[in-house]
Formats: structure tokens, sequence, C-alpha cells
């Protein structure tokens, strides 16, 4: 988290391959009344390469949450997750999964490798906002995160 007068920004690490749903993500979130800054890649490598800092991403920021799409090029989000929530230092950064599919075992396996909560991309357009909305209202708005460790 950085700070400037003494107001907080959220820094939000969306992964998500779809061009049109992080344009429309992004979209919504800057609106938000909650100073967010959101971070975005396109695929499950350069997500690892954002969290480990690695390469153009070494001076990323650690961030408070994460925005994961199941389906990606590349590595795909089970593999990030698990990856993420197996690591002592990124495991405490709450992950939201974001994924047009609504196949129990995904949701299941997600929650297995301890997802924070999983939400369905509904192809609506304007469901698809007010999903994004309740990530802002409840993530960016109700929760309180974990101190930065880094
Ligand atoms: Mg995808």
């Amino acid at each position: 988290m950085s700070s400037y007068d003494g107001l907080k920004t959220i820094d939000i690490l969306l992964v998500e391959d779809s061009k049109s749903d992080a344009h429309l993500t992004i979209e919504t979130l800057s609106e938000s009344r909650i100073l967010n800054q959101l971070h975005w890649v396109k695929d499950g490598a350069e997500a690892i390469d954002f969290l480990y800092k690695q390469g153009q991403y070494h001076e990323a920021p650690r961030p408070d949450l994460i925005v994961l799409d199941l389906n990606l090029p590349k590595k795909n989000g089970r593999e990030v997750l698990a990856q993420i929530k197996s690591d002592e230092n990124l495991k405490t950064i709450p992950v939201v999964i974001l994924t047009t599919s609504v196949a129990e075992q995904d949701i299941l396996k997600s929650y297995r490798l301890q997802a924070n909560c999983y939400l369905v991309k509904p192809v609506d357009l304007d469901r698809f906002i007010a999903v994004i909305k309740s990530i802002e209202n409840f993530w960016l708005t109700a929760v309180k995160f974990p101190p930065s460790e880094d």
C-alpha cells in the first residue's frame, strides 16, 4: 500500500486475458471513490513476474488484492492461485476468482486452493458491471487488508 497525504491507495492486480473484460473492469473501478491503482497483466506467467517483481515488473508494488481469471494463456489461473497460496509471503493477499466458468469442479478446486472468493462473470454488460461494483463495495470498502509485509 502506498500513501499520499495520508490517503491510502489500494493496489489491485488484475490477471485477465480478455481485453474487453479488462477494459470494462478498469473503467468501472476507475470511477470508484476509493483510491485504487489497477495493474493489468494478460497471462499467468506475467502475473507471476509481477508478484515476484521479475523482469519489467522489478518495481511492481505488492498488490493488496488480486482479481484472477482461471482460463489464461501460458500459466492458468489454478496454477497461479496454487503458487500464491503456497508462498509464505504472498498467501495473505486476498485472491478473487473472476471467471466465466460455472463448473462445480472449478469452484471446488479454487476454494481447495484457498481462493478468497469465487465470482462468475455475467455475459450481460450491466450485470458484469454490477459484479465489478460488488468487488468495489465489498473488497475495496468493507474489507480490512493485512498489513504489507514488504
Ligand atoms: Mg480468460
